[in-house]
């Protein structure tokens, strides 16, 4: 402790007021620790301040806009005009309900809120900076502690956030006025997210990638409709390319993109010539670069815990969210994939319930992903190839959204649902869809699989009419070989 701190003790001490921290802290609460919860920046975390709600809100915006100019077909004529500012503070008010619910929610549950930055001093205390001159510091005590604190942009060489016209995804979800061209660098989910959102307000889109898909880490038969739909939106894909550097050539900038061996050769300290011809240029007026998330584990003086990393800085977990040190337990995005929400959330409500003595354990098999582009993905469990390498005997049902009349009449019908489940058993093992509502389709699925259900569960539920749920009884139909309104194969 330092002379003139002020020392105060909690059983629980939870660092990060994101969705892996704040639920933790709400669910110790609800388990009668005595919670202390620390934030430095704001209730919610990247999630609801920077991340899944602002960039959320956007795509229904942008949706709306073009949806509303594109409706010719079913005899709607308008144009409307993009107020980018009005969206944004539109955008904002949505976060700031959902933080302000978050802060309440916390005091209901009797969460000690303490707003200031947390270092660790030893493996049971940390010291809390507050900001802003003359504000101090304090020392908490803790029994447990819960490691919350997230992820951060991953910056690439010559492209720092803090110049002008290069953006992180926090910096794109706050502009004031829509870009006339964009160069988004990285075709992962927040890139293709992004990407739709600016091209459907009217941004000559261009996206640059190192991979030679976009969505890297879901199958290519789901990357193909929304890569076709952001085709047709406009947007330009550079495949195999590394952005390298950019410049100001009066106008606008110059984004240099090198074939990706030797850009990534150049990230490494490697060969510098450049082969002139291959060098892509692309005018833009600003760049987004969207290449992946590193881990807040460097700032919180770990070592002074005793707290182990990954040579990325991910801290390592086992099954019940805990460190190395036993009563230490990390959390979130700091503790790695899945880097989502939801996921942080669980391992949240996990690590609270196992300090409480509960017999809690995670468990990822029906983790579901959403991916927000035009169409949707969503995705829980095995696909077809993981689970044959499992060593499963596969049944597989799909069900194109072409043959689903609800689909028919909202005007989006590319995509499909498939079902991948045990040929012997039934049960189902995994899901994809890709196409409309795909990140409201899957937790049904979700759900079969962590009730153990079977294709003749699901495709003996009644499903309204005319929905897309349809969609998925008529897929698991369709791997029992009776669906109704596809040929069975
Ligand atoms: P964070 O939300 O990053 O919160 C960590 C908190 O810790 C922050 O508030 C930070 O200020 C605080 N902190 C850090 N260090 C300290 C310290 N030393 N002391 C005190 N406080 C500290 N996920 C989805 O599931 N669905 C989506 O649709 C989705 N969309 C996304 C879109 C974008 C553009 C981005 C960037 C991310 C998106 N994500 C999405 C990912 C999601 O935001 C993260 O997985 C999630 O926020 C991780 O939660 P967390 O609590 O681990 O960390």
């Amino acid at each position: 402790m330092v002379v003139g701190d002020i020392a105060t003790g909690t059983d629980v001490l939870v660092v990060g007021a994101g969705p892996a921290g704040y639920v933790a802290a709400i669910r110790a609460g609800q388990l009668d620790l005595d919670v202390t919860l620390v934030e430095k920046e704001a209730y919610g975390g990247t999630c609801l301040n920077h991340g899944c709600i602002p960039s959320k809100a956007l795509i229904t915006a942008s949706d709306l806009a073009h949806e509303a100019g594109n409706a010719e077909e079913m005899g709607i004529h308008a144009d409307p005009a993009i107020d980018l500012e009005g969206m944004v503070s539109w955008k904002d008010g949505v976060v700031d309900q959902l933080t302000g619910g978050v802060e309440k929610l916390c005091k209901a549950n009797g969460v000690n809120l303490i707003e200031g930055t947390a270092h660790f001093a030893d493996e049971n205390s940390v010291r809390v900076s507050h900001g802003g001159e003359g504000q101090g510091s304090e020392s908490i005590d803790f029994e447990h502690a819960i490691i919350a604190t997230g992820s951060r942009p991953i910056e690439i060489p010559n492209f720092s956030y803090g110049d002008e016209p290069v953006l992180n995804s926090r910096q794109a979800l706050a502009l004031d006025s829509v870009p006339d061209s964009l160069v988004v660098v990285g075709a992962g989910y927040i890139g293709m997210e992004l990407a739709t959102v600016f091209a459907k307000l009217g941004t000559d889109v261009t996206v640059v990638e190192m991979l030679e898909d976009a969505l890297p880490g879901f199958d290519p038969e789901l990357a193909r409709p929304v890569k076709k739909r952001a085709k047709a939106l406009g947007i330009d894909f550079h495949f195999g390319y590394g952005a390298s550097k950019w410049y100001d050539h009066g106008t606008g900038i110059r984004v240099e993109a090198e074939p990706a061996e030797q850009a990534a050769a150049e990230t490494d300290g490697g060969s510098q010539a450049a082969v002139e011809d291959e060098t892509l240029e692309l005018d833009a007026e600003k760049v987004l670069v969207a290449v992946g998330r590193a881990p807040v584990s460097d700032t919180l003086d770990l070592e002074a815990a005793g707290v182990e990393t990954d040579d990325r800085g991910f801290i390592t977990t086992d099954d019940r969210a805990r460190t190395n040190v036993d009563h230490i337990f990390a959390v979130g995005d700091v503790a790695g994939e899945p880097m989502l929400a939801h996921a942080g959330s669980k391992e949240g409500q996990v690590a609270a319930e196992v300090i409480a003595g509960e017999p809690s354990a995670l468990d990822y098999q029906a983790m579901p992903a959403a991916v927000f582009t035009d169409p949707e993905i969503g995705t829980v469990g095995m696909t077809e190839s993981e689970a044959e390498e499992m060593g499963f005997e596969t049944a597989v049902g799909k069900f194109p959204f072409q043959a689903s009349g609800r689909a028919l009449t909202t005007g989006h019908t590319d995509g499909f649902v498939k079902i991948v489940a045990d040929a012997d058993a039934g049960f189902i093992l995994g899901a994809q869809v890709v196409g409309p509502e795909a990140s409201e389709l899957i937790a049904e699925l979700g759900l079969a699989i962590e009730l153990g259900a079977t294709l003749e569960d699901v495709a003996a539920t009644v499903h309204a009419h005319p929905t897309l749920a349809e969609s998925v009884m008529e897929a698991a139909e369709n791997a029992l070989g009776h669906a109704i309104h596809t040929l069975n194969r």
